[in-house]
This record gives C-alpha cells, structure tokens and sequence, in this order.
C-alpha cells in the first residue's frame, strides 16, 4: 500500500474516558464494523474485559476511510487506561505516528491523562486533543476544551468534541488523523524488518505476531527470522486485523499487520524483538525495555496433581502478556509451584482469575510482596521478594526498598481526608498545586510496599471515586520492615508469611489472626491461631473443636485406636498444610488476600 494514504494512531487517556466506546463509532462511521454488528466497546474482546468493563489488552484495528476522493487505511490501536498497562500502552506508541488524547468532560484532565501524554510526547507523536461524553448531562465541555488547550499549548479550534454515545464529532476525529498525524517514513531499506508489538496463540496456527513493518514489504511464504532468538519460520499467513484477522496478499512498510508462524514452542517470540529475512543483513529494531514486576505472589495448585497443567497455563498466558514472569519454586509444605511477578494488584488479580476460567485450575496464591534489597554484615546483597526468604529476626541486616512517587488529583475537599490516608500509608505530600479549575494535583512519595497495599481502592473510597493516581517508581531508600509469620496449630503457613513495617507489625498480627479466626471452618480438634513476629507471638486466636467428631462414638475408650480414627481422616482431609490435621481451604487464602489492607 501507498506509504501516503497510511495512518497510524493510537487512542489513549485515563481509564473509562472513553476510548473503547469511541473507537467503536469511528468503527462504524468507516463501515469496519456495521452498524447493526456492533456491540459496546466492540474492541474489548475478552470476557474478563467485557463483564468488567475493563481493557486489558490493546486492540489494533484497520478501517479504510476516503477523504477527497482518496483512500485512507487507518490503523487505530485501542489501549488500556489502568495503570497495571501501561507497559501495553508504551508498546502501542511505538508502533504510530499519532495518538487521540481523550479527556472525559465530565472528569476533566486526570492523573493518567499526564502520564499517558508524557509517553507519547517522549516518542515524539503527533496529539490530537479530544474531549469525549459531551453528551453527558455534567458534560463541562467549554472548561474541558479550555484545560487541554492550555495543556497541549494549542488553540481551542483545535480541540475536537465528540460523544461516544451519539456518535457526535466522529467524522472530525478521522479527518483530523488524516490531516494532522503524518503517514509513516518511507524506508530505505528493501528487506523487511518489523517489530512485533505484541502476539497471540492459536491451536493450530501457533504463534501469531501483531507487528508494525518499519522497512521492506512481507508476502505470504517469505523466510523469516526473529532478530533474538535467531529462530527461522515461513510466514504461513499474513494479513491485517479487522478486526478479525483478515489475510492480504503483501504487507509494506509502514503498515501494520499479523504474521502466522505456525511455531509451537515457548520462548521463541518476544515482544519487543523484531521479524527479519533469513539470512539478511539488517539488524534488529531496538526494542522494548523488559517491564520490572512491581509485585511478587507464588501460585500453588490446589492439587499437586495439577502442577504440569499450571505450568502450560502460565506458559499460555505469557504467550499473550509477556509482563508476566514466573520461575518454579518448591516449597515444603505447599509442594511445587511458581513465583510470579506482575506488575500491579490489578494484574495479578486479572492473571489469577484468568488461570481459574481460561484452564480452570484450583490455585492458592500466596500474599503478594515487593522486592527487598538485603544487606548482610559481611557486605553480601541480596534481592528477596518472598517473605520466606526474609531474614529471621535477630540476624543482623540492612533492608532497602523501592519507594513510589505518586502523582494524585483531587477535588480541594477531599485533600485532607488523602493527606491523612497518605500518613496511614507511610507517606508524605511534598508537592501541592491548585488547578485552574479549583481541583488540587498532589505530589506524594509513599513506599512501593504500602502503594501495593491496596492504596488505590482505600483512595478510591475516601474520596468517592473522585481522586485519581498515577505513579512512577523512586530509588530505594532503607527499610524498617520485619517479617510476621502465621502459625496454625504450631505450624508456619507460608503463604500467609509477609514483610510488614515495624510501625504497623502489631496492628496486622491483630486483625490477620482475627479475619482467619472468621474464615477457617471449624475443625474436629481445637486450632490454635497465631502471628510471630519479633521473635514473640504477638496475637493469638482460638477456635474450639467441632463437637461431633468421629472420635465420639469412641466412649473415651482406646487412645491408640482414637489417634488412628483421627489420622484417616487427616489424611482424607490434607490439602496444604497437612501435618497437624488442620486445612487451610483455598477460599480462605483468597479471602484473606482480597481484605488486605482494608
Ligand atoms: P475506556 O476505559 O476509556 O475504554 O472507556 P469506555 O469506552 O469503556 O467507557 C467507559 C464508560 O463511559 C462506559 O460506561 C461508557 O458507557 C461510558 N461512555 C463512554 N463514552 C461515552 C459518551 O460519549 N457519553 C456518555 N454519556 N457516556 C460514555
Ligand atoms: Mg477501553
């Protein structure tokens, strides 16, 4: 295709501005996807995404639009808003020249608004400023177009106004891609070179790469490499997505597309890395920078049995979120399984909720923590990111962690109510500034551990849903954090091990023993709660044996023969945490998790 009838842009803003349901106008005013095919927010394709009104994965699209008698294809990528994505969003950008900045007018310009501005502007993308949900009845267009006209540094005129609903301004968002974003580079270069922004997998077509031809032009059957791993393969098909893949007889520079490899085994494709001629002379693209996990959480299956099974379900998952990293790990009493880093709460809860449906596996996950740097006195450092690797107490160590540098806009009511939540959190505002609109943008810092600590939905919640986040990781500054373990019935349970700060170790001693009184179910012998911390018990719990046990019927009789009962059904009953008879139900673990920190 003609380099000059090319665009390629991207839709980003903060999360629910809009952009999915935007996208699906522009899909219908192109004739993409026809009206009476259409249903909300038509780009988010998987079922996670549609029950939660979330997207997840970035979505790229092509419509051909004509303007002035010329033929336009329009390659838009679709991309998520929460901050957990932001790694999709910078793979996105790479691979246009322009991106829609929207901005809901009933919100006005949040958090992620400048993050995701701040991305685009360092890849050197054309921004097309729009505000969206004009519709809306508190729809604030006038302050909206005036707040990204200052923002952007362009005028008024130039800010588009358009409504996801009824379709109003959709027509003027293509005709100012068309104009303002430019079509891509002409190449140099002969042989093809792509970089692969992101791949899925099929069954029987193996790997399929989504990728953004920088040079040359591909066709069905060329040999290709990939530029890391060096492995060969035959373009079986190659195509665009329409959004279904819908083969074409060539893709050329500058356009973007799908490539089916065919290639079944792990680890050969990477995103980032790019498609080049077997035996050609171009050197790769540079790629991406490997996300770092913010988080690491270690799943167990439920069932030793199931261990193989989540091993592929991990490596399938990887294929289509190559953030998620997972390395084998045996524990004692929880056998074998893996430590997982992801790169928020929200992505961790969307991977394991994903093991659950997509391969419907049992899993127990452990509580999640972040990276502690680990100074021992004999000079040797350490990198530890799970709690049972922490230090016992007594040992004599230094410990530094990550620290975040949070960016939050708020209504000027709510700033006292955050400022107190940021103290609950460890952390302090040192910047304050009124917006134009009344609104205050605060600057805090706060330790990574503590933001992870469910600091968002607490936010959320104090502030009705008005505040919004986003943040960026600082250097590492020394840590006070000690490791609190819980004991059931004397034994430790390593998944509910965690790293806490000094401060805050009794207060969680208290409420942990306390929820898991609430959750365990009553067992056929008394159980005995406890959180260690300190080197002392620093809480304990009890909870009373199940009157009817099968011991019963026994009339106090043979204690040996009482003991044997009791041992049968241990074993019926062993699941985890095996030895003292007591079992920890998966459900209580996931319970746990979910009400940490609130
Ligand atoms: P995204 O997260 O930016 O992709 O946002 P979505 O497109 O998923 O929309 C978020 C929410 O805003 C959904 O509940 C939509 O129904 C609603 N919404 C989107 N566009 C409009 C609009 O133009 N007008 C109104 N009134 N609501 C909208
Ligand atoms: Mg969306």
């Amino acid at each position: 295709m003609d380099q000059s009838r090319i665009r390629n842009f991207s839709i980003i803003a903060h999360v629910d501005h809009g952009k999915s349901t935007l996208a699906d106008r522009l899909l219908e005013q192109t004739h993409t996807i026809e009206a009476r095919q259409m249903k909300e927010q038509v780009l988010d394709r998987m079922d996670l995404e549609r029950e939660r009104g979330i997207t997840i994965k970035m979505q790229p699209v092509r419509m051909l639009y004509e303007k002035g008698n010329v033929a336009y294809a329009l390659n838009l990528i679709d991309t998520p808003g929460h901050i957990d994505f932001s790694y999709e969003v910078s793979r996105a950008l790479t691979a246009v020249e322009g991106a829609l900045l929207l901005v809901d007018a009933t919100q006005g310009v949040q958090a992620q608004t400048l993050t995701t501005l701040g991305l685009a502007k360092e890849l050197g993308l054309v921004i097309i400023p729009v505000v969206s949900k004009i519709d809306a009845p508190l729809a604030r267009v006038a302050e909206t177009v005036a707040e990204l006209s200052r923002l952007l540094s362009v005028s008024e005129e130039d800010v588009i106004k358009t409504s996801g609903k009824t379709g109003e301004g959709a027509l003027d968002v293509l005709d100012a891609v068309v104009l303002r974003v430019p079509p891509p580079e002409p190449t140099v270069h002969e042989e093809p070179r792509a970089l692969i922004f992101d791949f899925h997998y099929s069954d029987h077509r193996g790997i399929i790469l989504f990728c953004r031809l920088f040079d040359g032009s591909l066709k069905r059957g060329d040999r290709l490499t990939f530029g890391a791993s060096r492995r060969a393969f035959s373009a079986l098909e190659i195509g665009v997505l329409r959004p279904d893949q819908t083969p074409v007889e060539r893709l050329s520079s500058g356009e973007i597309g799908y490539i089916v490899t065919g290639i079944k085994e792990p680890g050969v494709a990477a995103v980032g890395d790019s498609v080049l001629k077997e035996k050609g002379t171009l050197p790769p693209l540079s790629g991406y920078e490997k996300p770092t996990p913010m988080i690491w959480a270690s799943v167990y299956p439920e069932s030793q049995d199931d261990f193989v099974e989540l091993r592929q379900a991990l490596d399938r998952l990887h294929l289509s979120d190559s953030s998620l990293s997972y390395e084998e790990e045996s524990s004692g009493v929880m056998g074998r399984g893996f430590r997982c880093g992801f790169l928020g709460m929200l992505h961790l809860e969307i991977i394991t909720e994903r093991l659950r449906r997509e391969f419907a596996l049992e899993i127990v996950i452990t509580t999640p923590t972040i990276t502690y740097r680990i100074v021992r006195t004999n000079g040797k450092e350490e990198y530890i990111h799970s709690p049972v690797h922490f230090p016992e107490h007594g040992e004599k160590v230094s410990v530094y962690e990550p620290w975040a540098k949070a960016l939050l806009m708020l209504p000027a009511e709510y700033v006292g109510v955050v400022s107190q939540l940021l103290f609950e959190f460890e952390g302090f505002v040192s910047e304050t500034e009124t917006l134009p609109d009344g609104r205050i943008s605060l600057t805090a810092e706060l330790p990574l551990r503590e933001l992870m600590r469910r600091f968002f939905d607490r936010l959320k919640s104090v502030t009705s849903g008005y505040a919004s986040i986003s943040y960026e990781v600082l250097p590492e500054r020394p840590a006070d954090v000690v490791r609190l373990d819980i004991l059931v019935s004397d034994e430790v349970v390593p998944a509910l091990s965690r790293i806490v700060s000094r401060k805050q170790v009794e207060g969680e001693a208290e409420k942990t023993v306390e929820k898991l009184r609430e959750a365990l179910p009553r067992q056929l012998v008394e159980v005995k709660i406890q959180a260690r911390a300190l080197g002392r018990i620093l809480a304990a719990r009890r909870i009373s044996a199940l009157r009817k046990d099968v011991t019963a019927k026994l009339y106090g009789g043979d204690v040996t023969r009482k003991k044997k009962l009791l041992e049968k059904q241990k074993k019926g009953k062993k699941k985890m945490q095996g030895r003292a008879g007591v079992s920890v139900p998966h459900d209580v673990y996931l319970k746990l998790l979910q009400d940490d920190g609130s």
